[in-house]
């Protein structure tokens, strides 16, 4: 059980200071999640913290590849009105 950063993942910094198992490793050209150390938070929090906190879309998967942030949840963009490109990229 955990989650996984993909090509999308802009290696801006900001889950890696917040994950409570020091899960995440700033690998270039995008960040890594250790699979053996993410929990998905169970127990620390009510939410994956590195989710909550990144602000790419789609960067962030489980384990069967659905983004925890889907396109248009963080700009509040319909998906309709996506070019078709960034929901591609959004797939894992
Ligand atoms: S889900 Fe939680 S434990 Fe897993 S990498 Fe993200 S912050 Fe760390
Ligand atoms: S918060 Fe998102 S974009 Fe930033 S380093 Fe982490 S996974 Fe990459």
């Amino acid at each position: 059980m955990a989650l996984t950063i993909n090509h999308l993942c802009t290696a801006c910094d900001a889950c890696l200071h917040v994950c409570p198992n020091d899960a995440i490793v700033a690998e270039r050209p995008y960040y890594l999640i250790e699979a053996s150390a993410c929990t998905e938070c169970l127990g620390d929090y009510a939410e994956a913290q590195c989710a909550a906190i990144c602000p790419i879309e789609g960067a962030i998967v489980d384990e069967l590849g659905v983004a925890l942030n889907l396109p248009g949840s963080l700009t509040g963009i319909p998906p309709q009105k996506l070019n078709p490109l960034q929901l591609i990229e959004a797939r894992p």
